[in-house]
C-alpha cells in the first residue's frame, strides 16, 4: 500500500490539497483532524470544556468514532450521527485542540488511522502522520504557509459556510492553536525529519497543488 503523510499546521490547506491529490492519484483521503473534532464534540456534549477536568477514560468508554467513505466522501460519526458538518465551528476547533493534547484521547484514535492505510493507499493529513501514526509512510510532506496567508484563507473559508467571524479572532486563534498543538507533550505537531517541506505562503490553489503532486510523483511516480 502506499501512504502520503501530510502534516502542518492550522490553515496551511492540508486539507483541500489532500483531498484533490487523493482524487488524482485515485486513493483514499483521511481528515484525521476530524476524528479529533468528533471526540471534542463529545465531551463538549458531556458537558465538559476545554480544562478537560473529567475521567477521560470513562467518557471514552462509552464513545465510538467511526469513518465512513460516501460517494468517496470521508464522513465522520459519533455514536451512530454524522457530525461532519457541526464539526467544523471554532469553538469545535478549540474543542479539537484540547482533547487532543490527551494521551488518551490519542491512543483512542491511533488503531483506526493505522488500519485504514493498512487495507488503503491513503493521503493522510494531520499534526503526527509523518512522526508518529505513519512513521514508515512512502512519502511525507510538511505543509506549512505564513501565519497571516493562513488565517486569510481560514476566515474565507469560514465566511463561505456563513460562520459569523473577523479576521483578528481567526489569526489569534490559529495562532495559540499552533502553539498549543507544537508544545504538548504527546505527539507535538512538528516535521518529521524525512518529511519534504511545503511553504505554499506565495502559492495559489493550482500551484501548491501542483506542488504536492510533483513531491509525491518525484518519489512514488503515483501521480503520472
Ligand atoms: O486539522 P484540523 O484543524 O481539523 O485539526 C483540529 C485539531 O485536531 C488540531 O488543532 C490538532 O490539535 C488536532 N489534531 C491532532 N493530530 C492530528 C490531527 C488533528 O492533534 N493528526
Amino acid at each position: 500500500m502506499i501512504s502520503i503523510a501530510i502534516d502542518g499546521p492550522a490553515g496551511a490547506g492540508k486539507s483541500t490539497l489532500s483531498r484533490k491529490a487523493a482524487e488524482r492519484l485515485g486513493f483514499i483521503y483521511v481528515d484525521t483532524g476530524a476524528l479529533y473534532r468528533a471526540v471534542g464534540l463529545k465531551f463538549s456534549e458531556s458537558g465538559y470544556d476545554g480544562a478537560l477536568d473529567c475521567d477521560i477514560d470513562g467518557v471514552l468508554k462509552s464513545t465510538s468514532v467511526d469513518i465512513r467513505f460516501i460517494n468517496g466522501e470521508q464522513r465522520v460519526f459519533l455514536d451512530g450521527s454524522d457530525v461532519s458538518d457541526k464539526i467544523r465551528t471554532p469553538s469545535a476547533s478549540k474543542m479539537a485542540s484540547a482533547v487532543s493534547a490527551k494521551p488518551q484521547v490519542r491512543a483512542f484514535l491511533l488503531d483506526m488511522q493505522r488500519r485504514l492505510a493498512r487495507e488503503n493507499n491513503v493521503v493522510m493529513d494531520g499534526r503526527d502522520i509523518g512522526t508518529v501514526v505513519l512513521p514508515d509512510a512512502t512519502v511525507k510532506i510538511f505543509l506549512t504557509a505564513s501565519a497571516e496567508a493562513r488565517a486569510e484563507r481560514r476566515y474565507k473559508e469560514l465566511c463561505e459556510k456563513g460562520i459569523e467571524t473577523d479576521y483578528q479572532s481567526v489569526y489569534n486563534d490559529m495562532v495559540q492553536r499552533d502553539y498549543d498543538d507544537s508544545h504538548r507533550a504527546a505527539a507535538p505537531l512538528k516535521k518529521a525529519e524525512d518529511a519534504v517541506l511545503a511553504d505554499t505562503t506565495e502559492c495559489d490553489h493550482e500551484q501548491s497543488l501542483e506542488l504536492i503532486l510533483k513531491i509525491i510523483n518525484e518519489r512514488t511516480g503515483a501521480a503520472d
